[in-house]
């Protein structure tokens, strides 16, 4: 991923359900090679933009665009799996029938031994190599995770969508987790839109915070903008948690 790095463009998606209006107009832009963070508390609307994102769930209105091309708008849709969007959430678990190399390689294509050269290059560079043929339950939660983030980034998506993806992690864990799997985004080059409730992981991780509440994006800008300049009282209250 060099020069065709794309631009994610979300424009006023809108979805509802029950007649409640739970993503409200959101538009955001994921820069090449950026990680956005889309930063909000629970039940703000987060997962389900992620998801008309992805290509899993259908917006009511709006358009998702890929370096200008549409991707999805309410009469045209390319399916998920023609997006090059890879997928991190946190119960999008190992498959534990599957050995790990077997896990890594499965959204690969093209020939045995290519393909069998990019499960080995990722695992290496998750340092888990030498589990290529254990299967998932062998492994630590540290471990499946890290693979998880090998297999989502060996077909090489141009965006990645990734769903609190360390929630179900160990305290002790997540910090050495969050700054390998951001390691490892960067040598990617991957765009990446990271979900979070955490504002402490959003400034951890995020080239751009986009601060969400209610269905609507309320600030946008630098992590240590934002957290020095909240706009207005909720924000003060939400970052105030950090410790
Ligand atoms: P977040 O990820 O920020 O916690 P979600 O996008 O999961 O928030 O949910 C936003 C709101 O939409 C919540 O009130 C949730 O209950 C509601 N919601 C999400 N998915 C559905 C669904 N399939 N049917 C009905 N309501 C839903
Ligand atoms: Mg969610």
């Amino acid at each position: 991923m060099t020069k065709a790095d794309p631009r994610l463009e979300i424009r006023n998606l809108v979805k509802t359900f029950a007649g409640k209006r739970v993503v409200d107009d959101v538009s955001l832009t994921i820069e090449p090679g950026h990680v956005t963070c889309l930063l909000g508390p629970s039940g703000c609307g987060k997962s389900t933009t992620l998801r008309m994102i992805a290509g899993v769930d259908m917006q009511d209105t709006g358009t998702i665009q890929m370096d200008g091309r549409l991707i999805c708008d309410t009469v045209f849709r390319i399916p998920p799996e023609r997006r090059s969007i890879g997928l991190m959430f946190q119960d999008f678990a190992l498959f534990p029938h599957l050995s790990v190399g077997d896990n890594v390689g499965f959204g690969l294509k093209g020939a045995k031994a290519d393909r069998r050269r990019r499960v080995e290059e990722m695992l290496d560079r998750v340092g888990l190599l030498h589990y290529v043929d254990e299967f998932p339950h062998q492994l630590s939660g540290g471990e499946q995770q890290r693979v998880a983030l090998a297999r989502a980034l060996a077909p090489q998506p141009r965006v990645m969508l990734m769903d609190e993806p360390f929630s179900g992690l160990d305290n002790r864990l997540r910090d050495g987790i969050r700054d390998d799997t951001l390691a490892l985004l960067k040598e990617e080059g991957a765009s990446v839109l990271l979900v979070t409730h955490e504002p402490e992981e959003a400034m951890r991780m995020a080239d751009e915070i986009a601060l969400m509440r209610k269905g609507k994006i309320v600030q946008r800008g630098a992590p240590y903008n934002i957290y020095n300049a909240p706009v207005d009282k909720a924000a003060v209250a939400f970052f105030s948690d950090i410790n």
